[in-house]
């Protein structure tokens, strides 16, 4: 057996796999969360992220692998300490606060080792920290959706866990709403120095989250790192598209480096002759005077800017390269584009990113 590193102060998770029937759900998960730290765990719907939350909560066994919480062995090499010792917080998109109790009783749930004045007296003082101290009386079905997560993050930390573990917390929430409450839930994690693992398919709120994202594809870590780092380099063409979407170009590598409409791209290692794919982000590719033509197709706001939707004029696409549909680029927010109209379209090379492609499908 290989070495397995030292857990963290938080959560540590070493070689983990799970597989249901055919299905290798989680196929050699390492992660580290340290104290006061937020990670996301972030991929598309299926990837596994679920099942690695809830092998590390206690919920689900893993078939082989180590879970640490707080530095402890959790999990594996014969033990299985249940999800209530872990010192493990959790919360789910539904929130699962008990109807039958008050608000008070819900956030004390986890604290019955403690006497009876403390238990309340603890749940009281959580509560004021997530501004609810009034609603300590009321019932869960009275409370709006924003009041029972504020709820629920109480009674989550009310045992004072090390670590904290989210499932999409913020999925069931409308827009605006789920921007406030992600600002107090985040402040409130961070005030309690706990290990917080959430796990999310949104690329947008990992990135606005998490100080680290593991981005999770097909049961596996494919890349871990800060959002910087993701952004600066990505290593795999999953991560260039985290940030805004990416085009993707295909073509076979040649020994001048690789083709695309704004020119040469190093070949970053793939051989010659080998298809290779190119990715564009739609901020880098800007509206120009000079550069490629192509016909506008739509027109929107995006994120202070203006995102424009473009079919390139076959003639300036390189020969042998393979081009989607349409493109996205980015405008000056007031520049007047209406659809038909022909633009000009440039990039950097040194933006586009190349990654090796075996079957032209690639992942996009
Ligand atoms: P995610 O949370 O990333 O959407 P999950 O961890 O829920 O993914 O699921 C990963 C894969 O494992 C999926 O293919 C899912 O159908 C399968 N899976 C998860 N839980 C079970 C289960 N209890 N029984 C059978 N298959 C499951
Ligand atoms: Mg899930």
């Amino acid at each position: 057996m290989s070495a397995v590193t030292e857990p963290v102060d938080g959560l540590s998770l070493r070689g983990i796999t799970r597989r249901f029937g055919a299905r290798q759900a989680v196929a050699g998960v390492d992660l580290d969360v340290r104290r006061g730290q937020v990670l996301c765990l972030l991929g598309p719907s299926g990837c596994g992220k679920s099942t690695t939350l809830r092998i590390a909560a206690g919920l689900e066994r893993p078939d082989t692998g180590l879970v640490f919480a707080a530095g402890r062995l959790v999990e594996g090499n014969g033990h299985h300490v249940p999800p209530e010792q872990r010192g493990v917080g959790l919360m789910f998109q539904d929130y699962a606060l008990f109807p039958h109790l008050s608000v008070r009783a819900n956030v004390a749930f986890g604290l019955n080792r403690l006497p009876r004045a403390e238990q309340i007296a603890r749940a009281d003082r959580e509560l004021a920290r997530v501004g609810l101290a009034r609603l300590a009386e009321a019932y869960p079905h009275t409370l709006s959706g924003g009041e029972q997560q504020r709820i629920a993050l109480a009674r989550m930390l009310a045992p004072e866990p090390a670590v904290i573990l989210m499932d999409e917390p913020f999925s069931g929430l409308d827009a605006s709403l789920r921007e406030t409450l992600r600002g107090t839930t985040l402040a409130r994690l961070r005030e309690a120095n706990v290990a917080v693992l959430i796990v999310t398919h949104d690329p947008d709120e990992a990135m606005r989250v998490g100080d680290r994202v593991a981005l999770m594809g097909a049961g596996k870590i494919i890349q871990e790192g800060t959002p910087l780092e993701l952004y600066r380099a990505p290593k795999v063409p999953q991560a260039v598209a985290l940030f805004g979407g990416a085009n993707v170009f295909h073509t076979k590598v040649t020994p001048e480096g690789v083709r695309s409409p704004f020119g040469l791209v190093p070949a970053n290692g793939v051989a010659t002759g080998s298809w290779a794919e190119i990715l564009f982000r739609p901020g880098n590719v800007r509206l120009a005077d000079r550069g490629i033509q192509a016909v506008v197709v739509g027109v929107r706001p995006f994120g202070g800017a203006t995102e424009v939707e473009a079919r390139i004029v076959p003639d300036f696409l390189p020969e042998g390269v393979e081009s989607p549909a349409t493109v996205r680029a980015s405008a000056p927010p007031g520049a007047l584009l209406i659809p038909g109209l022909e633009i000009r379209l440039e990039a950097d090379p040194n933006d586009g990113f190349v990654f090796p492609c075996f079957d032209k499908v690639c992942w996009a």
